[in-house]
């Protein structure tokens, strides 16, 4: 599709002005709304549709089969049951003790200031989450702090979400700052997808603000597919590493979207045409709704036999899985080899 708009208009409006609406979604890529519309609305009654237009004009017109258009758009397939597929894969409900914050992993310590997204990825193990009871309020930092400074060996936080970089960039400079006076903190971390979905959001103001952190930053983006990261977008993503900003990028393996060893090895090139190096590949965390995007394992292992053998070592994104009570992801290639 042709559709530069978006890189002129500003990322405020283009997050209040999102596609919600499977009509107007099928409508804008020429798609005969009848095939999908039903099963779409259906399905978008327990997790909505929510894309910015800007993503959408990475997509193919007249292609209901887009690797893009996949993971956003709602399918009667979503409602069907199967066993193992449950809300909280995770394990996550219990994990959170005070609002907003997870600390499962050692040096890692996770805070969440928002249950908001610029996107619902179908796929996603937080579609079923109760996040908006549970985000911490500016007078929760107090007690956020306090725990910090007792645990001597968090030295990285990650703000995930939900999406920070739905937040502004003055509530986020507000976080960063009280993170910055805890003295043992060394590393921000910021999960976002929302410089592929909405590339402006990388702004003047973010950049500046990130580069003269006392932290160090590490920003890992969310991309499935080289469709994702079209030229402006990776213009973009090369301003942050500029700024002395590590951007890495995770993805996630999925059925229909990205099941093949070339389009992970084109994902992987293209990252690095940006400055981007690839992270995680994760398997998919078996959330309810999410079945169809499912993998079987011999087909995964293929799939990366494939990807090793193709790119160099440091193109290779680190074939993981979280497993609920683990105590980091665990990887899932190579390891009985190297300990057989
Ligand atoms: C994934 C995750 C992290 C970060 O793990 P890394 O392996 O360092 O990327 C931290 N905390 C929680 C709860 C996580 O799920
Ligand atoms: S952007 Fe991330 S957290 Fe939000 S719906 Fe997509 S995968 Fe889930």
């Amino acid at each position: 599709m042709t559709n530069y708009l978006y890189q002129e208009q500003n990322w405020q409006s283009q997050l209040s002005d999102l596609i919600t609406d499977p009509r107007e979604l099928l409508e804008v890529l020429q798609l005969a709304p009848e095939q999908l519309l039903s099963g779409a609305i259906l399905a978008s009654k327990q997790f909505k549709l929510r894309v910015p237009r800007a993503f959408v004009g990475k997509m193919q017109t007249g292609n209901p089969l887009d690797p893009l258009l996949l993971q956003v758009l709602p399918h009667h397939l979503e409602l069907e049951e199967h066993p193992g597929f449950v809300t909280d894969p995770l394990g996550e409900e219990q994990a959170n003790q005070q609002p907003g914050v997870l600390h499962k992993y050692k040096s890692r310590f996770l805070l969440t200031l928002t249950g908001a997204c610029a996107v619902h990825c179908r796929y996603c193990f937080r579609r079923h989450f109760p996040y908006q009871e549970n985000l911490p309020k500016n007078e929760d930092w107090i007690n956020i702090k306090q725990y910090l400074e007792s645990q001597p060996d968090i030295n990285e936080v990650i703000l995930s979400g939900g999406d920070p970089l739905t937040l502004s960039n003055q509530k986020l400079k507000t976080w960063i700052e009280r993170l910055e006076s805890v003295p043992h903190l060394k590393f921000l971390r910021i999960h976002s997808r929302v410089p592929i979905v909405i590339p402006n959001r990388v702004d003047e103001e973010l950049l500046s603000m990130l580069k003269n952190s006392r932290l160090r930053i590490i920003l890992v983006v969310h991309s499935n597919h080289a469709s994702e990261l079209d030229d402006f977008t990776c213009t973009r993503l090369n301003q942050l590493v500029q700024h002395q900003i590590t951007v890495l990028n995770q993805a996630v393996l999925l059925n229909g979207v990205n099941n093949s060893a070339q389009v992970l090895v084109d994902l992987s090139y293209r990252l690095f045409d940006a400055g981007v190096m690839p992270y995680y590949l994760h398997v998919l965390d078996k959330v309810k709704g999410a079945h169809h995007f499912d993998l079987a394992s011999d087909h995964i292992n293929e799939i990366y036999t494939e990807v090793l053998a193709s790119l160099p070592g440091y193109l290779v994104p680190k074939l993981v899985r979280e497993i609920a009570g683990e105590k980091n992801k665990t990887p899932l290639f190579g390891v009985s080899t190297f300990l057989s």
